[in-house]
């Protein structure tokens, strides 16, 4: 972990994650565990430290004590005081000492002391110096004895011992002693243990600001070495989850372990692996589905437009064929009686001649009209026999090719020759074919080139010949090519168009099972396209 993940984390510790970081309560829990351990521990070596305290003082105390006894010994057989006096005062001059006294026995009273103020005070039984055998035992303790004795701040260390009664002492002619007397007196040594007090005190804090060290130092390298193991990696885990639930399905751990945290994120890196080609796999059948609802879409819109035309042509079909009907016999009289006048007029009447011949002209155009509108109104009886499309084309070519607007006009065939025989109406198609190359023309302003080419295609697993015209005229503005199978849809000045030829073609096409289309680029020249179904069983053309 380095500085700033380590900044970070303590941040975190502080802010919103400090109360359920697991983490902190880890930290927490060992920290505590840690303090209560090191805390007896410690303890435990301040308690052992004290008692070996102790232990060496009353050693050295007892010594020092037995050695105030012996150096006084002589002078008390002498009864010399004015030795005792000045041994004592040396005695008193020892760091530690707080006081000697000599007591005699059973007054209690001071006879020497180191400390002139306690010379001939007298002390109870309860006192110090004869508590060792005037305490609970009540009886004469003939050995040395110690104890400590805690006034108010400070402690202290008593030593008393018992001055008995020895043959020296009874025998001497510089003072009597009774000899049956057992005591004599007691010898009390006062150590102060403030220097060793002070030195516990001190040792006890040295323990304890060492031991709060070393828990704060064992918990950092505790929440470093958290940190690097688990919670590290934890918060990389966290962090990938989010994205991931955020839809970064690219993101992968790098953690390159081989325990469980390990384990966790290579099972995560193939989670998201899983989750990605599964997205990836769902997005793939969406735009599957979108493209064929689209498709559909596409073709319920065409079928419809197709509907509403076939529902337009249908009606306008029967509404021509109605005017076409009673049209069509008056117009018949027409010319028949304009030819009968004509022949009846004189040759030099030139001026009821000429009359006559646009009546005829005229009435003639009419009926070409309304032959046009019975073709559109499919009124025109068809008759299907086995036509071969080849021959149909070739025969319409041999009758344009001799009017004179066809006489610059440059026509290519490209005819294959296997084509099967179809079930049609040759007038018709003629009547078709003709009317594809008529417009050509017409686009090309009479000088031109046409290209007519037939084959054999598949299409919706049946056999169709397609038909090809293709002109080198000027093309079809975009806006005109829904519009062109319209019926009475024309661009041609008025008396030289009827609209009607394309959407009659259009009819007739439909009527043999095929369809016709249109491909043009403007200032290039425009294509129609044919297809009509071969039956199933057919022959095909050796
Ligand atoms: P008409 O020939 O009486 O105008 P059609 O239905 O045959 O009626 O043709 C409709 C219109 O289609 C024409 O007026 C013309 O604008 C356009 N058209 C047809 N064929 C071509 C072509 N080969 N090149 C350019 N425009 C064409």
């Amino acid at each position: 972990m380095n500085s700033r993940d380590f900044l970070s984390f303590t941040k975190d510790l502080l802010k919103k994650k400090t109360k359920n970081s697991l983490s902190l309560k880890l930290i927490l829990a060992i920290g505590v565990l840690l303090l209560i351990g090191s805390g007896f521990f410690w303890y435990m070596i301040i308690i052992r430290g004290e008692q070996e305290f102790i232990k060496y003082s009353l050693s050295f105390y007892e010594g020092y004590s037995e050695m105030i006894e012996k150096s006084l010994e002589k002078h008390m057989l002498y009864n010399d005081r004015s030795s005792i006096n000045e041994t004592l005062k040396k005695v008193s001059t020892v760091v530690d000492i707080a006081f000697v006294n000599i007591y005699s026995h059973p007054n209690g009273v001071v006879r020497f002391s180191s400390n002139k103020r306690f010379i001939d005070s007298t002390a109870t039984t309860s006192s110090s110096a004869c508590f060792a055998c005037h305490g609970k035992r009540k009886k004469l303790i003939e050995k040395a004895s110690w104890f400590v004795e805690k006034k108010s701040a400070s402690r202290f260390m008593i030593f008393t011992r018992p001055i008995l009664n020895r043959p020296a002492c009874f025998n001497a002619v510089c003072h009597y002693h009774n000899k049956n007397k057992r005591l004599l007196g007691v010898l009390e040594a006062r150590y102060s243990l403030a220097r060793l007090d002070n030195k516990m005190k001190q040792q006890k804090l040295f323990t304890l600001v060492s031991g709060v060290i070393f828990t704060l130092f064992f918990c950092i390298i505790l929440c470093i070495v958290l940190w690097r193991i688990v919670i590290g990696p934890l918060y990389i885990l966290a962090d990938a989850l989010q994205r991931v639930s955020k839809g970064d399905l690219d993101f992968q751990i790098n953690i390159n372990r081989k325990d469980e945290i390990g384990m966790l994120a290579r099972a995560f890196n193939s989670m998201t692996r899983e989750l990605k080609t599964s997205r990836e796999r769902l997005e793939n059948w969406a735009k599957e589905l979108e493209r064929e609802v689209e498709k559909k879409t596409e073709e319920i819109r065409r079928g419809q437009e197709q509907l509403v035309h076939t529902e337009k042509l249908a009606s306008l079909g029967r509404m021509a064929a109605g005017v076409a009907h009673e049209l069509n016999s008056p117009l018949t009289g027409i010319v028949t009686f304009a030819h009968l006048m004509l022949k009846r007029l004189p040759p030099e009447n030139k001026m009821d001649r000429e009359d006559l011949e646009v009546i005829i002209e005229q009435a003639e155009r009419c009926s070409k009209i309304i032959k046009g509108l019975l073709g559109f109104s499919r009124a025109l009886p068809s008759e299907k026999t086995d036509v071969n499309v080849n021959d149909v084309i070739s025969h319409t070519i041999g009758i344009v090719r001799n009017q004179a607007k066809f006489h610059n006009v440059k026509i290519n065939t490209s005819l294959s020759p296997d084509l099967p025989d179809i079930r049609g109406d040759a007038s018709q198609l003629e009547q078709v074919f003709m009317n594809l190359l008529i417009n050509a023309a017409d686009a090309m302003n009479d000088r031109g080139s046409i290209n007519i080419s037939t084959r054999l295609i598949r299409e919706d697993d049946a056999d169709h010949i397609e038909i090809e015209f293709t002109d080198t005229g000027p093309g079809i503005p975009e806006e005109y090519m829904d519009r062109l199978f319209e019926p009475f849809f024309t661009t041609k000045p008025p008396g030289k168009g009827t609209g009607l030829g394309l959407s009659v073609s259009h009819g007739i096409i439909k009527k043999h099972g095929g369809n016709i289309r249109v491909k043009s680029t403007p200032g290039k020249g425009t294509s129609f396209f044919i297809r009509l179904p071969v039956p199933e069983n057919r022959d095909l053309k050796e």
